[in-house]
């Protein structure tokens, strides 16, 4: 953990910008190059410096607006950390917890920018795995950003890649079973889609075996249920993002993309 005002290296603390699962992030000055930055630092400071490598190389592999650019990774005083473009804004969870549901037009702007960014993630052969409202940062711009490659993977050889980590109530029923794929980003997309118009995700359990078996038997209320201002186009949208069947789903973000521009 760093303090304010602490000089790390040639970066100075200036504060917290938040913090997640797996790291602590803080808003920091490079005094060498005069520009604010934001640095993580992962919790788990034990592990091999390839497998701590691994969040930023992905990350440094992707230059696009819509993703948050990873500038670099060092170690100072044995403490590893990571350093980003610094975003001014907000993250579309506090956002979220703030206005509770977003006007249609707004929610289709945001992920059509998002879809943006997860495209040119997929075309590199990387899936996110874990796209939630924390994991997106809307700039002051109102430009959508995607952040947290923590949990993703290169999907170079292998169809899927098998872990199950994510956040229940935005992945799909495959990735449950440790088969998460390019499409299973594209429900998550989905799911956030969903809740920005809805005011909750799809599936909403304490529980996350509820959450599967629902995902699973497809037991979704469709989002014109929950907000009659959703258009029928929209709804059939979202619903196609969260088929329960991965080949039913978009196949390419830039098909959703297309779907939603039209
Ligand atoms: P974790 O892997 O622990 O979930 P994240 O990478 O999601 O950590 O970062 C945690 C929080 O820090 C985010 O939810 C966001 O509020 C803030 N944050 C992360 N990266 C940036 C950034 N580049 N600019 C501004 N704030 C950021
Ligand atoms: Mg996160």
């Amino acid at each position: 953990m760093f303090l304010q005002g602490q000089k790390v290296g040639k970066y100075e603390i200036i504060r917290s910008l938040g913090s997640g699962g797996f790291g602590s992030v803080y808003l920091a000055k490079d005094t060498w190059l005069d520009i604010k930055v934001a640095i993580k630092v992962p919790h788990k400071q034990s592990a091999e410096l390839y497998k701590l490598l691994k969040e930023p190389r992905l990350q440094a592999a992707l230059n696009h607006p819509n993703i948050v650019r990873m500038i670099g990774a060092e170690k100072e005083n044995k403490v590893f950390f990571m350093v980003m473009e610094y975003v001014k804004g907000r993250t579309l969870e506090k956002i979220l917890d703030k206005e509770k549901i977003l006007d249609c037009e707004l929610a289709v702007d945001y992920t059509k920018q998002i879809a943006q960014g997860v495209d040119h993630a997929h075309k590199n052969k990387i899936i996110h795995r874990d796209l939630r409202p924390s994991n997106i940062i809307i700039s002051e711009d109102g430009t959508a950003k995607i952040t947290d490659f923590g949990t993703s993977a290169w999907l170079s050889n292998i169809p899927y890649a098998s872990t199950r980590i994510g956040s229940p109530p935005y992945m799909a029923p495959e990735q449950f079973l440790g088969r998460a794929s390019y499409q299973s980003d594209i429900y998550s997309l989905g799911c956030i889609f969903y809740e920005m118009i809805v005011g909750r995700p799809p599936i909403f359990d304490a529980d996350p075996f509820k959450i599967l078996e629902k995902a699973q038997q497809g037991k979704i209320t469709p989002p014109r249920l929950r907000n009659t201002k959703i258009s029928r186009e929209i709804d059939e949208i979202i619903m196609k993002c969260l088929a329960s069947k991965v080949e039913e789903r978009y196949q390419k973000p830039s098909e959703l993309i297309r779907a939603i521009s039209t």
